[in-house]
Formats: structure tokens, C-alpha cells, sequence
């Protein structure tokens, strides 16, 4: 697959504007590009905006998709990559604070005066190097300081989802909630509850993963009060105390937010919401047990089968994909086992180590330990054992399997069994070239076939899943 490089999409982006322009309309970067320029970051994309209309865009460019005709919202295609040109647009009556209901052409300020804070609100002209800036942005990104346009209450009461963004370019950006926005998204924070599953969740996955300290945003979530909304069961673990021996950081929420300062963006996000979600089980397990020498401490018990529990329901709320949500669970239920690693038997080490979410696991355990008693013996000894295996010979792929023994009418059960690891002690042995020569082999071995089945024969060992 064509990997697209972000110099690829500028170019295509400066092309478009080009067109444009020699066909005499106005056209500029827009939003969150303009932001990101300035700002002296890499885009995650460019976005086009344009006086044209929807039409003379599909004219102009010899591959569009309307993607959102009706709100003057086009894709033009080069090379098989796809840049949005949008019409200036002003939104008109929000029904419903969700999504506007209507949409009317406008021009260049009234488009910047839709958006929902002053530092998205900025184009740029890259041929002539001018911004226009209609909104105040330019001041507030010098001040680092994330402001609705216009009145707050107002803006937040339009599209509710703006609550959540405003705290998302808080903390990927590491800028601060301007007091009258700050105290609007307090007030207003109970009414993000109307706004759809998927797009919180999105926003909140771009918060955890590309935040410097994402564990800011999460305080940040908590201070004005939309964890509470949106994740309940995350506001519980603020409070929730733990044994100072194993976690000097203090309590659960805590220590869950110096774990999600130590993630390094872009995060995985398997890894930023197993992060988030790995100890939701110990509020509702939490109990004081009465230790041998007469002291109380308190203790989870299987705070980590609870937590699995209670995340693909909060996860399956959020409409998160399932292989998603099947990832996250089993780190989760997974991760007091690191505890053991010294140990476990190889055979189960192995399995650790080969099971396809490893690599997130063992990150989750070393933040998991830095964001507490700062002991990684554990981490350390599984690199080790990592190490190990990766320099033991790979085992090839079984020429012959079970399908192969199945279609020469040997019946299901361990004979098949028996015949399957025979050949591949002979395909390891070297005592055939190719599979072909291989199934001959085989195929004379049955013609003899005793009526007892053959004598076992040691089994080799499985192919290596460590690649
Ligand atoms: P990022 O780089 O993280 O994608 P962005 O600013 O490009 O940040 P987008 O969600 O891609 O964010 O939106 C593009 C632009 O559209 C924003 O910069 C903003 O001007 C505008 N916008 C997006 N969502 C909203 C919204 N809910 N309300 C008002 N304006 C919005
Ligand atoms: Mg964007």
C-alpha cells in the first residue's frame, strides 16, 4: 500500500488552491492546518475553502466525491488521495445542539465565525503567505489559550460536542480554557449526555493518544466535570485509596493519570484506553483484609476480571469496534499477571509473550510500575526472555496438515494426530525437499499403515509464534 506522506498532501493541497485561484475564485487553507502551521506542527491534513460553489468545484477537477453537497462540503481526489474543498458557509438554527440544520453559502468571516474556537478559526493564503483572521486567533495561540468564537454559552449550546473538543485542544495542544469558556463548559457539562457515543468517543481517543500528557486531559475532564458524564466509572476512581507500600502516588485516579502522562504520541489506542480503563475494577472490589502480623490493609481482589468486565460494557457504550473492545478487555483481565512472570513456567511465558497484544501488555506493565513503586524487575526479565526466543531457530510452517491426513480418509482423532506430527518430524529432519515429496512419503507410509496405529513418536516442538 502507497504510504501517503504529509509533503504529498501539501502539494496536492497547494495545487488545488492554485486551480482555483487561476480560475479566478478565492480559496485558502482553513482550520486546524492554519493552527498546526503556525504552530510550527506537522498537519494532520489540509483542508481547502473556497468561494466557489459545490458545482463549479466538481467542475474544475477532474475527480470529486460530494461528500457533503448540502453543507458545500466536496473531496477532490488526486492521485488517489482526497483533500476537502469547502464552500464558505455560515450554519444557521441549531435545533437540537447537535449538528446545524442548514446551511447557507457565505463569505470568508462569517465562515470563520461558525467554527468553534478562535485558533480554528484562521486561513491562510500559502502562495501570498497571508492569514486572515477575523476571529482573534492569531492572539490566542501566541497566549496559548483555547476560546469559543463568540459568546460561550451560546457556542457550546449549538453543538454540545464542542464541550469535549474545547478540553481536547486543551491538552493536545498544552493550552489553557479561557475563564468565560471554562466556566460555560462547567455549566454545560451535563449536556454533553446528548451528543452520540461515537463522536465522544472519537475525540476523546485523539485526546489520549496524540496529548503530550494525556493524564492533564484527564484531570482536565474531571475539573470541569464532563468525566462524570461520560465516564462514570472513571470519575469513581477519584478518592479510591490503595496501600501506600505499593503505590506511595496516591489514589486510583492518581495513579491512572501518571500512567497516561508517561504514554508517548501517537499512542496506540489499544494501549491509551487500556491505560485509562486497567483499574476501574477496584472501587467496586475494594475490601480491608486483615493481614498475618494483625495490620488491615486493603485489597482488589479480581479488580482485574471486574475491570474487563465493566470495560466492554463502558466500551460497547462508546460503540467502539468489537476487535477493539477484545483487545482492551484482555490486557485488562491480563495485567496482574506481570506480577508472576519470574514464576511461570516457560510454556507460559511463551504463551504471554506470543499472544498477539503482547507488546501493549508489556507497556501497560511498565507504565503501570513507573506510576508506582518504579520497580520494573518484572519488565526487565520478560525483555530478557524476549530476547531468548527471538535467538532460538524459528520453527517452519507443517507442510501437511490436518486437511492433508482428513482428505486420504484418515479419520478425525489422535491417530490423525500422530500422523501429522510423524511428517513433520520428517519435514524437520530434512528427510524431504519439497511438500510434494513430502505427501508422496506420506501417501506410501499409510499404503503400509499396520492396523495398530504407529508407535508414538515424540512430539516436536510447535512452531515458534515469535517470529
Ligand atoms: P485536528 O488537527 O485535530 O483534526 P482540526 O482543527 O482540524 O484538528 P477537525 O475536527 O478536523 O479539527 O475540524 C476541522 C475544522 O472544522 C476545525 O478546525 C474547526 O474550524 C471546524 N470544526 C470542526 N468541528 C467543529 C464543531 N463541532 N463546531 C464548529 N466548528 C468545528
Ligand atoms: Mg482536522
Amino acid at each position: 500500500m502507497e504510504t501517503v506522506t504529509l509533503d504529498q498532501l501539501r502539494q496536492d493541497a497547494l495545487c488545488i488552491l492554485r486551480t482555483l485561484q487561476q480560475a479566478g475564485f478565492s480559496a485558502c487553507l482553513a482550520g486546524g492546518c492554519v493552527r498546526d502551521q503556525l504552530m510550527g506542527r506537522a498537519p494532520k491534513d489540509y483542508d481547502i475553502a473556497t468561494n466557489a460553489p459545490p458545482e463549479e468545484v466538481a467542475r474544475l477537477f477532474p475527480r470529486t466525491v460530494a461528500t457533503g453537497q448540502a453543507f458545500g462540503v466536496m473531496q477532490v481526489v488526486t492521485a488517489g488521495r482526497a483533500c476537502e474543498v469547502a464552500t464558505f458557509r455560515r450554519d444557521s438554527a441549531h435545533g437540537d445542539g447537535r449538528r446545524p440544520d442548514a446551511v447557507v453559502f457565505s463569505g470568508p468571516e462569517e465562515d470563520a465565525r461558525r467554527r468553534d474556537f478562535t485558533i480554528n478559526g484562521l486561513f491562510l493564503d500559502p502562495a501570498s503567505g497571508a492569514i486572515m483572521d477575523y476571529v482573534g486567533g492569531r492572539a490566542d495561540l501566541e497566549r496559548k489559550i483555547i476560546r469559543t468564537i463568540g459568546a460561550p454559552h451560546q457556542r457550546f449550546s449549538e453543538d454540545y460536542l464542542r464541550l469535549l473538543r474545547a478540553v481536547r485542544f486543551a491538552a493536545t495542544l498544552e493550552f489553557e480554557l479561557e475563564a468565560s469558556t471554562r466556566a460555560a463548559l462547567q455549566e454545560l457539562a451535563p449536556r454533553l449526555a446528548h451528543i452520540s457515543a461515537e463522536r465522544i468517543q472519537q475525540e476523546l481517543t485523539r485526546l489520549l493518544t496524540t496529548a503530550p500528557r494525556a493524564g492533564r486531559g484527564l484531570r482536565l475532564l474531571h475539573a470541569t466535570g464532563l468525566l462524570a458524564v461520560i465516564l462514570p466509572e472513571v470519575a469513581a476512581l477519584v478518592g479510591q485509596a490503595q496501600p501506600p507500600q505499593f503505590h506511595p502516588e496516591g489514589d486510583v485516579f492518581e495513579h491512572t493519570v501518571l500512567m497516561l502522562d508517561g504514554l508517548t504520541p501517537p499512542a496506540s489506542r489499544t494501549l491509551a484506553w487500556a491505560v485509562l480503563l486497567h483499574d476501574v475494577g477496584k472501587p467496586p472490589t475494594v475490601a480491608v483484609s486483615r493481614e498475618p502480623d494483625g495490620s488491615e490493609r486493603l485489597r482488589f481482589n479480581c479488580h482485574d476480571e471486574e475491570g474487563a468486565r465493566m470495560a466492554a460494557l463502558i466500551l460497547r457504550r462508546l460503540k467502539m469496534p468489537a476487535d477493539e473492545i477484545a483487545a482492551i478487555t484482555y490486557c485488562i483481565k491480563n495485567h496482574m499477571r506481570f506480577k508472576e512472570v519470574a514464576k511461570m513456567r516457560r510454556a507460559t511465558l511463551r504463551q504471554l509473550v506470543g499472544a498477539p497484544t503482547f507488546p501493549v501488555e508489556l507497556e501497560l506493565h511498565r507504565l503501570d510500575c513507573l506510576a508506582s513503586h518504579g520497580d520494573l524487575s518484572n519488565y526487565e526479565f520478560l525483555l530478557k526472555f524476549q530476547d531468548e526466543l527471538h535467538n532460538e531457530p524459528v520453527l517452519p510452517q507443517p507442510w501437511i496438515t490436518g486437511h492433508d491426513l482428513l482428505a486420504r480418509g484418515l479419520p478425525p482423532g489422535p491417530e490423525l494426530g500422530r500422523w501429522r506430527r510423524r511428517a513433520y518430524e520428517a519435514q524437520l529432519e530434512g528427510r524431504c525437499a519439497s511438500r510434494e515429496q513430502l505427501l508422496a512419503w506420506l501417501d506410501e507410509a499409510l499404503q503400509e499403515r499396520p492396523r495398530d496405529p504407529p508407535a508414538p513418536v515424540a512430539p516436536p516442538r510447535a512452531p515458534s509464534s515469535v517470529a
